[in-house]
């Protein structure tokens, strides 16, 4: 593949959390019954599968890669190369204080999640969600919060307001929530201003 040689990247081909055989596509088929076919994306370093119901509908398509967001698949800036789709962590400034992960390919960052991990209280907040407006719908935004969520496996978990932005209301309308949208942080995450301070008062909005 060249696909390592080029300097900017897109998800050509749509991306879901996950792994192991998968039951249905993207688009809802019962793989069980339609067929599915199974490869591996050079370009993501990931198994991709193929569709057969939806390949046969549209003579192409139906392709899709699943992509693993265990914490041990995530890598630290130190531990990224040239190859394959990685989430990168970038740890928090202080302890409880907000974190980042990135989903990249290369040099192309194609979106991140912000997040608040207390380790003592067991609390995770979801601060935000972002990804670039030309790599939407590619599946980028629900790898992200799986890949957050795997690191505050049974946490108490709650996020920030989605506010009235509907790209960010119909991105959680499909994914589905974390938790509540009201975030409830413990001391340490106060200290560590993880909460806005308008974010505060939603409640009695
Ligand atoms: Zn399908
Ligand atoms: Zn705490």
């Amino acid at each position: 593949m060249t696909g390592a040689n080029r300097e900017w990247r897109t998800l050509e081909v749509p991306i879901r959390p996950g792994t192991g055989t998968p039951k249905r596509c993207p688009w809802g088929h019962d793989l069980a019954v339609g067929g599915v076919r199974q490869g591996w994306s050079q370009d993501y370093w990931a198994p991709e599968w193929l569709c057969e119901a939806c390949h046969a509908l549209a003579g192409k398509g139906g392709v899709w890669s699943m992509i693993d967001t265990a914490v041990e698949r995530q890598v630290m800036e130190t531990g990224v190369d040239e190859y394959g789709l990685r989430q990168v962590v970038l740890p928090p400034p202080v302890s409880a204080g907000i974190g980042v992960i990135q989903l990249r390919l290369g040099h192309t960052v194609f979106g991140e999640v912000r997040l608040s991990l207390c380790p003592v209280d067991r609390r995770a907040i979801l601060c935000h969600v972002e990804v670039e407006e030309k790599h939407r719908r590619r599946g980028a935004g629900r790898v992200l919060v799986k890949a957050a969520m795997e690191r505050g496996a049974k946490f108490e978990w709650s996020m920030l307001p989605i506010g009235r932005d509907p790209v960010a209301v119909a991105f959680c309308a499909r994914v589905g929530a974390v938790g509540p949208a009201s975030p409830c942080p413990c001391t340490h995450q106060v200290n560590a201003k993880v909460i806005p301070a308008e974010s505060r008062w939603t409640k009695w909005w």
